[in-house]
């Protein structure tokens, strides 16, 4: 989500930030943005792609202000997006707990 842009590949060292992988797309997907989005005026439901998401799984507003700004805040993280390249399975489930614990009543 923080780039689904300039996505490309994996920091060497584990102690800095990773850099956001091609294809994984899972941070534009699992979580819910309840922000407006061009395409999704109501924001998008948890588990959907965003309409917004290119044929190369690249946000196609990055850098443009009608990006949600909830959409610069997810960095890539070692947490978030796992120590290896598994086509982003880690991140989607990482991030479906996370909808869990901060859906409205969790
Ligand atoms: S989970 Fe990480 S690697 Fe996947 S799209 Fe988001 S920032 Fe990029
Ligand atoms: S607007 Fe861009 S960064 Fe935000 S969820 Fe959609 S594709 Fe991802």
């Amino acid at each position: 989500m923080e780039d689904s842009t300039p996505a490309n590949g994996q920091n060497d060292s584990e102690t800095a930030a990773p850099a956001c992988r091609p294809g994984c797309a899972a941070c534009c997907t699992a979580p819910s943005i309840s922000s407006p989005i061009p395409g999704l005026p109501g924001g998008k439901p948890a588990g959907v792609p965003c309409v917004q998401l290119d044929e190369h799984l690249r946000c196609r507003l990055f850098g443009r202000p009608e990006r949600p700004a909830v959409c610069g805040q997810l960095a890539p993280s070692w947490e978030m997006c796992g120590t290896c390249d598994d086509g982003g399975v880690h991140a989607r489930r990482y991030l479906a707990r996370l909808e869990l614990w901060t859906a409205p009543g969790a």
